[in-house]
């Protein structure tokens, strides 16, 4: 009984070990791509030993996020999030890019003058102006009134969404079906 038990804390500790290696080499692997500098890092999703960071917490608008990384460039705390696969922007990468540019002006109190968006192979760098700012706060809270109701239907046709969803069994409007 004893030894299975030294055996199981074996196991789980070699397992830990060997997710927290993977981890700090994924993370060193993304900064390399990415290209700044590591002491321009103020923040990472994945910390050097392999743990996860803290989201950060908008409480007043009830937003949470994890940006990949934030950085310090020329005095402004700037997100950057890290879109490998992708070659050109979508809507939804500026949509979540804003967002952490919100969330990084209400944490820190500092506004970043623009975001980073790191594609496949070249990085943007996308503004962020007072009206993306707005538009964060409106929809949220147009997401606080759809959580009060009770039906509220998709707003994309794209059957590629439906595939990975959890919701597919039940959603009932799958683009799918
Ligand atoms: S399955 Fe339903 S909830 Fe999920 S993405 Fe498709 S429409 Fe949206």
């Amino acid at each position: 009984m004893e030894n299975s038990f030294v055996i199981f804390i074996i196991l789980t500790f070699s397992i830990t070990l060997s997710a927290a290696y993977f981890l700090i080499r994924y993370s060193k692997r993304l900064q390399k791509k990415i290209g700044f500098d590591y002491k321009q890092v103020v923040y990472q999703d994945i910390k050097e030993d392999g743990t996860l960071t803290r989201p950060l917490f908008a409480r007043q608008y009830g937003l949470v996020g994890k940006p990949d990384f934030i950085i310090e460039e020329n005095g402004h705390l700037i997100p950057v999030e890290y879109k490998p696969t992708s070659q050109e922007i979508y809507s939804s990468h500026i949509g979540q890019l804003m967002a952490y540019c919100f969330l990084v002006e209400e944490i820190y109190g500092l506004k970043p003058p623009y975001g980073k968006l790191q594609l496949k192979d070249h990085v943007e760098q996308i503004e962020y102006s007072e009206s993306a700012r707005e538009e964060v706060i409106r929809i949220l809270q147009h997401i606080r009134e759809d959580l009060e109701k009770e039906n509220v239907l998709p707003n994309h046709q794209e059957k590629t969404r439906c595939l990975s969803c959890m919701r597919q069994e039940i959603c009932g409007e799958s683009k799918l079906d």
